[in-house]
């Protein structure tokens, strides 16, 4: 099978990695010449944005398209949706590349999120504020990732900070959830609607940027796992979903508040290379090839760190035991995701251990 896909970061670098054993070959769709996935498949340089030249290419060298990055302009996938088939629909990007129609759909699903107001004018924003309260988050509706284009607002003089600096574009503003942590559910379905759903996944952000991942979340009953299974498995039939699909969490006591969608592989599934039964990687590209899925059960405790801006040498990784490195061969650059670390281990990992060695920051 031939996949095409649009974006050529480490996402769709890791997507090809995972393509070469089953035979599954991978062409990306990216405009930088040197793209890190690039090194490792074959890429077409273009734009997603009205290079209708580049996606014909793409069409071409495809016999399915998928994305790595959900900021893909909804017309581009649905022009290479009238000319080869493209999982995940459409539909899925279009709902989460808008904070608040991603939440109206959540809420129309009956899965909980942050309360939340749309937000365009001065009159809407003193609105939202009186009617959500402080603290909040302001943050733009669109083009949003790591923590970018959005504020929390603590006083009034925040908001008003927030609002010189972000108004002018289509904004959001939702409740400051005081959560006991961030979780992620990973899953997966075929496009017969069989579902695998690896276990919930604990994640630290850094400045908005995911900064490590345990895998499985430690103190999950099973209450928990089957709450969010059944909430992903409802996003996953209303859009008729081919892939894998990511949902970020917000715990609180025993409830699960839907913080974000991502329709595709996501960062904080890197551990499913090394510690479960099947890649995230692996199975996204399962279920748009039209193959059988594979489980998605841990097979061992893992911990991810994203290495951001520079890398440690490979020597200093490898030294830890259970340590897998991932360079991205991309140049260093500061904020930029270059490469990760899975420590994986029978028992529990210490983590201040594995923080002294790895953390940043
Ligand atoms: P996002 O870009 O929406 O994923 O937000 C980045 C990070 O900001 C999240 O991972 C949270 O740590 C924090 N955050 C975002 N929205 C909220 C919220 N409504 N309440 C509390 N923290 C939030």
């Amino acid at each position: 099978m031939r996949v095409g896909i649009l974006g050529g970061g480490q996402l769709g670098r890791m997507l090809a990695l995972a393509g070469h054993p089953l035979g599954v070959t991978c062409t990306v769709l990216d405009p930088a010449d040197d793209c890190c996935a690039a090194q490792v498949c074959g890429h077409i340089r273009g734009d997603f944005d009205g290079d209708y030249a580049a996606l014909y290419r793409l069409v071409q060298a495809s016999d399915v398209v998928t994305y790595e990055f959900e900021n893909v302009p909804v017309e581009a996938a649905r022009w290479l949706a009238e000319r080869v088939p493209v999982y995940p629909p459409p539909r899925a990007l279009e709902v989460s590349q808008d904070r608040v129609t991603e939440k109206r759909f959540l809420q129309s699903l009956g899965v909980p999120t942050p309360p939340f107001a749309a937000v365009g004018t001065r009159a809407e924003f003193d609105a939202a504020l009186a009617d959500i309260g402080l603290p909040a988050v302001l943050k733009t509706r669109r083009f949003g990732y790591d923590g970018k284009g959005q504020a929390v607002l603590r006083t009034p003089a925040d908001a008003e900070a927030a609002w010189v600096r972000l108004s002018g574009r289509p904004l959001i503003l939702e409740g400051f959830v005081p959560f006991d942590r961030e979780l992620s559910l990973l899953a997966a379905r075929d496009a017969a609607g069989n579902v695998v759903t690896y276990p919930l996944i604990e994640n630290w952000h850094v400045e908005g940027v995911l900064h490590r991942s345990v895998a499985p979340a430690t103190g999950v009953g099973g209450g928990l796992q089957s709450l969010a299974s059944d909430y992903a498995q409802r996003l996953l039939a209303a859009l008729d979903y081919v892939g894998v699909l990511a949902v970020e969490w917000f715990q609180v006591g025993p409830r699960l508040l839907a913080n974000e969608l991502a329709p595709r592989v996501h960062n904080s599934g890197h551990w499913t290379i090394e510690a479960a039964e099947t890649s995230q990687f692996e199975n996204h590209l399962r279920a748009v090839c039209g193959y059988p899925l594979g489980g998605a059960a841990a097979t061992r405790h893992a911990a991810m760190y994203n290495f951001v801006g520079t890398l440690p040498t490979v020597a200093e990784v490898l030294r830890e035991p259970g340590a897998h490195l991932h360079r991205y061969g991309k140049a260093d650059r500061p904020g930029r995701k270059v490469g990760h670390v899975t420590v994986c281990s029978a028992t529990p990992l210490d983590l201040a251990k594995l923080d002294a060695r790895f953390a940043r920051g």
